[in-house]
């Protein structure tokens, strides 16, 4: 790997997050939507934390949810993390009530026919999302922005429930909603250039980095972060144990590693009781209610100070279900095992065109994963370690399991020599209509 200077570094990030701002594919001139009300579907983790957004910024929320005791309690946990502000002295306490008022909380999507914008962000499942698009068909005014919070489900899916497709984006915020820079912007098949637009124009409305990215299973940024867990999954099966893998994760420079990531998200996310999904050792855990933090069990016991302790329950999970006596590799093994495949990864979205340009991705990266800036990006970084030595490796995983088969390009690449960061793509696809 050569050495990666850190001067040439900031420039190349400071660069990216100019560039991510730009649709070289719009005509300049589009005329952008007006939004003056934004109307919200969901109180939970991210509706609520959504809303803040658009509220901070000064505009009005229609929030809807199913039942009264959750909309107050969606409402009550909004109002808990500006009165925290205010309490630290970021804002006076008038600011908290001003904020407040923004929030018109409503138990009907009828509701929600003045808005000019709809987020949805209701739990995730496809029918019960297409059941919302079909009746915010009926509802939404004419020319309305219709947009889901979706992680990775397929817009164009969606939007083919409405009459109205080219009204549909993806507008995909990252959790906590209120605080996290990243906005993936997903233009669907049939999105408009000036939804698109004014999609762009809302992310500096309410202070967020976008990166326009095409519909495809996670977009960029979950993409990318499957083939990493993917991999540490498998490397449980080689009898590697998960706080091996973080430890290698956290000298690569990611705060989080595999296993910390997951239990903080929850590991009962696509889990119900007595599930048998793809993922026997998360599902043992959890019917253990070994749910993650918030259970103060997942992958790791917890401490009153929520340290992670290697858990005895888990060692035994594993090899009980794996049938594999625990091993260790080499720490450099564990990180190119992990993150080689999201540089495959990346290679073939690039190649997909589902992202606008090389360094998207990895402004996607920094600011929605955690990904250490020292390394400058995901795609920086792979040209410090050269296309060849990624394709050796991917061929190897790639034999193993055909999903991580090297890309046509990064085979191309490791031929010619070609750089990551100077990928080019066709751009996103231009609207239909
Ligand atoms: P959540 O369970 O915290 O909240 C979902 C809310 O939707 C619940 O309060 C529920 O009562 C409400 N709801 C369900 N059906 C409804 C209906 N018909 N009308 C009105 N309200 C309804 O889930 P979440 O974590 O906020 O996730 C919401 C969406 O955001 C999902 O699509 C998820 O994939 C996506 N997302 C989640 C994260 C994350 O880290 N949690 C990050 C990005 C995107």
């Amino acid at each position: 790997m050569t050495s990666l200077s850190q001067e040439a570094i900031s420039e190349y990030i400071a660069a990216a997050g100019k560039a991510v701002w730009e649709v070289p594919q719009l005509d300049p001139n589009t005329k952008t939507r007006p939004i003056s009300r934004v109307g919200v579907i969901g109180a939970g983790t991210m509706g609520g934390g959504i809303s803040m957004n658009f509220a901070t910024a000064g505009l009005p929320i229609t929030i809807v949810e199913q039942k009264a005791d959750a909309l107050e309690r969606g409402l009550a946990t909004v109002r808990g993390h500006y009165q925290r502000s205010a309490d630290k002295g970021r804002f006076p306490q008038e600011e908290v009530e001003a904020r407040m008022q923004r929030f018109d909380g409503r138990l009907s999507l009828e509701d929600l026919a003045e808005c000019d914008l709809i987020i949805e962000a209701v739990f995730e499942n496809m029918e019960l999302k297409k059941e919302i698009f079909s009746a915010l068909d009926k509802i939404a005014k004419p020319g309305a922005i219709l947009a889901t919070n979706t992680s990775a489900l397929n817009i164009d899916e969606i939007a083919a429930v409405t009459q109205r497709p080219q009204d549909v984006i993806g507008m995909h915020f990252f959790s906590p909603a209120n605080v996290m820079k990243l906005l993936e912007i997903v233009r669907a098949e049939k999105t408009a250039d000036d939804v698109v637009a004014t999609a762009m124009e809302l992310a500096k409305t309410i202070n967020k980095i976008p990166a326009l990215v095409g519909v495809c299973p996670g977009f960029v940024g979950n993409r990318i972060l499957f083939a990493r867990q993917g991999q540490g999954q498998k490397l449980m099966y080689k009898g590697v144990m998960p706080w091996d893998i973080d430890a290698a994760m956290n000298a690569f420079g990611f705060k989080m590693g595999n296993f910390q990531m997951s239990d903080l998200a929850g590991l009962d996310i696509g889990w119900s009781k007595g599930a048998r999904t793809d993922n026997p050792i998360r599902d043992a855990l959890c019917e253990l209610d070994r749910r993650g933090q918030k259970t103060k069990a997942g992958f790791y016991d917890y401490d009153e100070n929520r340290t992670p302790i290697p858990s005895e329950v888990t060692a035994k999970i594993i090899r009980d279900i794996t049938g594999v006596e625990p091993s260790t590799l080499p720490e450099q093994e564990i990180i190119e095992t992990c993150i080689f495949p999201m540089i495959n990864e990346a290679v073939k979205i690039l190649e997909e065109n589902k992202a606008q340009r090389p360094s998207d991705i990895d402004i996607v990266w920094l600011n929605g994963y955690g990904w250490p800036a020292d390394k400058g990006g995901l795609m920086y970084y792979a040209d410090s370690i050269g296309a060849e030595r990624i394709l050796a490796k991917m061929e190897e995983l790639g034999a193993e399991d055909p999903s991580y088969s090297p890309s046509e390009l990064l085979r191309e690449m490791a031929s010619t020599g070609g750089k990551f960061t100077e990928i080019e793509t066709g751009g996103l696809k231009v609207a239909v209509s």
